[in-house]
């Protein structure tokens, strides 16, 4: 059989298993809490629109102005002729708010790892380079257990060497940093975990960090915006100031409810990372629509602290009374609230449930999590309000059995 065929019947068993994953068509804007599918209206607990921004009037207003001056798309990469004005106003605006030298804007998050991963930690006096002299030192990345797939997929790309440590586990760290000397070394973690929703203890991360000369990079995808009194992620909920932050990532899809990633950084490494991030280099930057409505996320995000106030009133109104009532919420800190099943069929079976009643909350299983680790994943926002979070709740007790 040719592997085309192969892939056919692959994927044809999959679907008859009945595992093949829903991927619901939504009509209309998907990051409100009342989404329409087919006609009909479902109250979602699936989206990281943390803030509610993304259908937000200042920033439909500011994309719409912003495709009139620069149309649809940049049409080729940054060092080509694509490096548009508007984003290095975004980027010294994000440097600005989270207190970076600089930041570079990539496609995606994805991408964001992605590139910052790969030329970190490849030799960058190698190639053209070399005139620099061979400083061919090998590079080791301590990646935590738990960390994205994005961060796996940079990893991996990279080539480098990589050892993981258990999941927040500073003795675990401590041991790899110790057996790992004198190579460099890259430890990477993220502020809030994007399918357990704790916290990473930073503190403790960037003291053994520091102690062993090891640089740190924080994936904040989920804390930006979320954590800390300004909203600048999780150094800031830590009380740790920025310049201790080697590289900071970040993603514009999340709170800011637009699109793009970024990473903040000292400016000379930034300015590195456009001449060696193949992301960067190869690859096309965001609409410069959204990269304008961005600019206005991060003026909401810093002026409106109440939006911040209203998406942790709603996480820990739900979080005390899914507790309360027993469900098993894992060490969830943050407005991402899991609700631990384990079994995959048992945790599809519910999330079906769920969907049956018009409520979308994602059930999440391998490879997004370990096997037999199965979850619901309830992401909650700030246009949430205690009608649609009493709803869900009454919904889950009724399913009381399934748990
Ligand atoms: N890092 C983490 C922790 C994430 O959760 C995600 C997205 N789910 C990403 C990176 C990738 O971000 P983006 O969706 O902007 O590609």
């Amino acid at each position: 059989m040719r592997l085309i065929n192969e892939l056919e019947e692959f994927t044809k068993e999959i679907k008859q298993r009945d595992i093949y994953p829903p991927i619901y068509t939504i009509n209309g804007a998907s990051c409100n809490p009342i989404v329409n599918i087919g006609g009909q209206n479902y109250l979602s607990f699936s989206t990281n629109n943390y803030l509610g921004l993304a259908t937000a009037k200042k920033l439909i207003d500011a994309a719409k102005k912003a495709i009139n001056v620069y149309g649809v798309g940049p049409c080729s990469a940054r060092l080509m002729a694509g490096n548009l004005d508007i984003y290095e106003r975004l980027e010294s605006t994000t440097a600005d708010f989270l207190g970076f030298e600089d930041v570079v804007i990539f496609s995606s998050g994805y991408m964001a790892n992605i590139g910052a991963i790969t030329s970190i930690v490849s030799s960058p006096w190698a190639g053209v380079f070399s005139f620099f002299g061979n400083k061919d030192r090998k590079t080791i990345i301590i990646s935590d257990e738990y960390n994205h797939a994005s961060i796996v997929d940079a990893c991996r790309l990279s080539m480098a060497d990589k050892v993981i440590f258990k999941h927040n586990d500073c003795d675990d760290l401590r041991r790899h940093l110790e057996e790992n000397t004198p190579v460099n070394k890259l430890v990477i973690v993220e502020g809030i975990y994007s399918m357990d929703g704790d916290i990473a203890p930073l503190d403790k991360i960037i003291e053994l960090v520091k102690e062993h000369k090891a640089m740190i990079m924080i994936d904040d995808a989920h804390a930006t915006g979320v954590l800390g009194k300004q909203g600048k992620g999780s150094f800031e909920y830590f009380g740790i100031p920025s310049s201790e932050v080697d590289i900071l990532m970040g993603t514009y899809v999340k709170a800011f409810g637009s699109v793009g990633g970024f990473i903040g950084a000292k400016k000379e490494i930034i300015d590195y990372l456009k001449i060696a991030a193949r992301p960067f280099i190869f690859s096309i930057s965001i609409p410069p629509a959204c990269a304008e409505a961005t600019i206005q996320a991060i003026n909401i995000i810093r002026n409106q602290a109440s939006l911040r106030e209203k998406l942790w009133d709603n996480t820990n109104y739900l979080r005390n009374r899914l507790k309360g009532k027993g469900f098993n919420t894992m060490k969830s800190g943050s407005p991402i609230i899991p609700i631990f099943i384990g079994d995959e069929d048992q945790a599809m079976k519910i999330s079906t449930e769920l969907y049956e009643s018009k409520l979308l909350v994602p059930c999440i299983r391998w490879p997004a999590v370990k096997k037999g680790k199965a979850r619901l994943r309830i992401s909650l926002t700030a246009s949430h309000n205690k009608d649609h979070i009493d709803h869900l709740l009454k919904q889950l007790d009724n399913l009381r059995a399934y748990f």
